[in-house]
Parts: C-alpha cells; sequence; structure tokens
C-alpha cells in the first residue's frame, strides 16, 4: 500500500488543475472540530459545503456504515436492496414523494430530473414541449445538461454548443417567468428555494407560490432543487415544507449520506411512470452502503428536537456573526433560514471573500464563500453551542486582523 508522505504542493503535479484547495490538508474530525496534518485543530462551519450534516465520525453514522459493510457492499441494480427499499420507504412516509430514484450526487439527480421532465411532456403531450425554465445565478451541478440549465453562464464558457431549449428568468421575479412558460412548450421550472452557491438568496414565499400556480396553469412541472437546503439545513428536513409550496419533483443530495456520496430524485407515482424500464439508470445509484448511512442520517435529522435544534444554533450564529458585521462594518446583512446563513460584504469589502475564508483559517475557524461578496456558514446540525460560540471568538479574532 501506498503510505508515503503527502502535501499539498502534490496536488499541483497529480491533479487536474480544477480545484484551487487551501493549504492545509485535515486528516481527522470529530463533531465539528477537524484536525490537519500538523495537528492544528479547526472548528468546521463549512460542514463540507452543507454535506457533513451530522458532523465528523458520528457514531451512529459510523455503525451504520460498518454493520452494512460487513453484510453486502453492492448489488447493482439487476437486483435491488434492503437498505434501498427502506430509505425510498423513509422518504415516501416523510415528504409528499411516492416515488424515489436514487443517484450519487447531486448533479446526477438533477439530471434524472430534468430528464424525467421531458419525457414525461413528451409522453403526455409531445415532443415540443420540450422547454426548461431555469433562474440566472442558479446553481444544478456540472454535468452538460445540468450546468446548461444552470444560470452562471462562465461555467458554460467553453464547452458549447449546450443542449437546447433552455430559458433563463429572473429569481423573485414571477413577471419574467410569465413571459417565457408556454402551454405548448414549458415542461418544467426548475428553482432552488435558497440560491445557495450564488449567495445564500431565498426565493420569496410568494415567488414559490406564484411559480406553483403558473406550472399548474400551463400543465409544467415544478422541480425543487434542493440538493443543499434539504435534510434539515432550513430546520425542515426539505425547504418545501416551510414554504408550504409541494413540487412534482425534488432532488436531494449533500447533506443525505453525511458525507457519504448519495443523492435521491423525489416525485409523484404518476410523474415516476415516465421513466419506464430501460430509460434511465445508474451503476451505483441505490448503492447499499450508500442507502444504509442515509437511512441513519434521516432517522436521526427527521426527529424534531434535532430540526427544533437547527433553529436555536440559527438564531445564535446568526446573531453572533451580525454583532461582528456591525461592530468592525463588515457585513450589511445576514440571511438564509436555518444553518445556511449568508453574510453579505459591506460595499467597502465588495470581492473580498476569500480574504475572510483565508483569515479565519489562520484563526482555526473554517467558513466558506458564496461567490465573492458574500461568506457563507453550512455547519453540522449538531454543532454544540459551546463550539459556536468559540468560533464566533475566532471569527471575530480573523475580522479584527483583517481589519485593523
Ligand atoms: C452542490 C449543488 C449541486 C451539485 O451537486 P454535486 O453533488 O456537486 O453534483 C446541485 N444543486 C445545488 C443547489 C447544489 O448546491
Amino acid at each position: 500500500m501506498n503510505k508515503e508522505p503527502v502535501s499539498r504542493e502534490l496536488f499541483d503535479n497529480v491533479m487536474v488543475p480544477n480545484y484551487a484547495p487551501g493549504s492545509i490538508i485535515p486528516v481527522r474530525g470529530e463533531g465539528s472540530r477537524i484536525w490537519d496534518q500538523d495537528g492544528r485543530e479547526f472548528i468546521d462551519l463549512q460542514g463540507g459545503i452543507a454535506v457533513s450534516c451530522l458532523g465528523h465520525s458520528h457514531p451512529g453514522l459510523i455503525g451504520a456504515l460498518q454493520e452494512q459493510a460487513g453484510k453486502i457492499w453492492h448489488l447493482s441494480n439487476v437486483m435491488t436492496n434492503e437498505p434501498a427499499l427502506r430509505l425510498a420507504k423513509t422518504l415516501c412516509d416523510l415528504t409528499f414523494a411516492e416515488r424515489v430514484f436514487f443517484a450519487n450526487s447531486g448533479g446526477e439527480a438533477n439530471e434524472a430530473a430534468f430528464k424525467l421532465a421531458r419525457r414525461y411532456s413528451w409522453e403526455h403531450t409531445g415532443p415540443q414541449k420540450h422547454e426548461i425554465i431555469s433562474f440566472k445565478n442558479a446553481f444544478h451541478g456540472r454535468t452538460l445538461f445540468t450546468v446548461s440549465v444552470g444560470g452562471q453562464p462562465k461555467y458554460l464558457e467553453g464547452f458549447e454548443p449546450a443542449p437546447g431549449g433552455i430559458h433563463h428568468a429572473d429569481f423573485n421575479d414571477l413577471e419574467s417567468v410569465k413571459k417565457l412558460i408556454s402551454k405548448e412548450k414549458t415542461c418544467a421550472v426548475v428553482v432552488e428555494p435558497i440560491q445557495g452557491e450564488s449567495g445564500v438568496v431565498p426565493a420569496d414565499p410568494e415567488f414559490l407560490k406564484g411559480l406553483r400556480q403558473l406550472c399548474d396553469d400551463n400543465d409544467a412541472l415544478l422541480v425543487f432543487d434542493e440538493v443543499q437546503s434539504g435534510v434539515g439545513r432550513t430546520g425542515h428536513l426539505y425547504a418545501y415544507e416551510m414554504y408550504d409550496v409541494v413540487p412534482d419533483i425534488l432532488t436531494s443530495a449533500k447533506g443525505l449520506g453525511g458525507g457519504f456520496p448519495v443523492a435521491a430524485m423525489l416525485t409523484t407515482a404518476k410523474v415516476a411512470g415516465s421513466l419506464g424500464v430501460g430509460t434511465h439508470g445508474s451503476t451505483y445509484g441505490g448503492n447499499a452502503l450508500a442507502c444504509a448511512v442515509a437511512q441513519k442520517v434521516i432517522d436521526t435529522i427527521s426527529q424534531p428536537d434535532i430540526l427544533k435544534g437547527v433553529k436555536a444554533r440559527s438564531d445564535q450564529l446568526r446573531s453572533g456573526m451580525m454583532d461582528i458585521g456591525e461592530r468592525y462594518d463588515v457585513f450589511s446583512e445576514v440571511r438564509g433560514p436555518g444553518l445556511l446563513l449568508g453574510c453579505v460584504l459591506t460595499e467597502k469589502w465588495q470581492g473580498k471573500a476569500k480574504e475572510f475564508l483565508n483569515a479565519g483559517l489562520d484563526e482555526g475557524v473554517m467558513v466558506l464563500v458564496a461567490g465573492a461578496n458574500v461568506v457563507r456558514l453550512a455547519p453540522s446540525l449538531i454543532i454544540p453551542d459551546t463550539d459556536i460560540e468559540e468560533a464566533l471568538g475566532r471569527f471575530e479574532a480573523a475580522v479584527k486582523r483583517l481589519t485593523a
């Protein structure tokens, strides 16, 4: 086995240069603490980008993984398996869904959702009803279809031609959707209830309600991309519950496996009917190990006291960040529900979000950015309040130094 020591420098010699990772290499985590190769400790407010919803080394997740690892890992979809069936049943019991398709990443779950939307309209209406309406600044993944439906042109640059029939409206602007939607051509409207990557921008409740109505009026499917907003992040199992707007298709990933790669597309029995035998698939989708871990995540997160705890932790973190923001004049606003928070930089600090991330690392706290103007926080949903307090202290030290 290769046990040679490795360092960050090796990245540039062996990895495709599509990422720019930080200089430290974390090697161990427990709860909301992480240690790097040199034994330096960090408080983790990144949560693996809204993935590690139960923190690191959660005993329940380790137990679920180890138990399944000793039974059976993989069967392919030539056979079904017990963990996949149980997880699908659980997701149907807890949500609007009646049918579930498993995938391995958010992009893959969205790919399935967009293909299903097209196939459904093709089957029930005809091939002309294939247009997808999504939103500027949206993020839906990096496959060619999902990056085309996404609303950040820079991610598509050089990869064209993109799939056709995709239109981008303005987020939180119903009128802009009305101009694009039609009964003849539109098969789906795709939206993140809270735009994550582009700066933690929540949809207005009236906007999502209006989209539901527009979709109903035009026989189009409403697709919620809850890859980032799902699995307890908002203090609800899924954000659609908070908005009281039920989609036809919902995608879930990131937090679903708590760090183990797994994703799901949830939908109704009627819509699911359009992905008949042989129309779509995934070798690893519904993998027994992945589903066993996700089961433990969902069983844990869906407890009312955990979801209520998200609200309390959110209040603590939000008021702490607003306080720092005001005292050092760095944040104009802290937005987002639950434990998906976007701290919006003031005029003076525009474009400098990355500096806050780096200053945080120097003080032993890991934060995220979302674009160049927003510091994003997406910690474990069960981060202890003492860790939040200490993280705020470290972040304040970082801001103090940055603004000195
Ligand atoms: C992260 C993200 C994706 C992509 O998920 P991957 O697992 O990276 O493919 C899609 N949609 C949203 C809203 C996301 O935040």
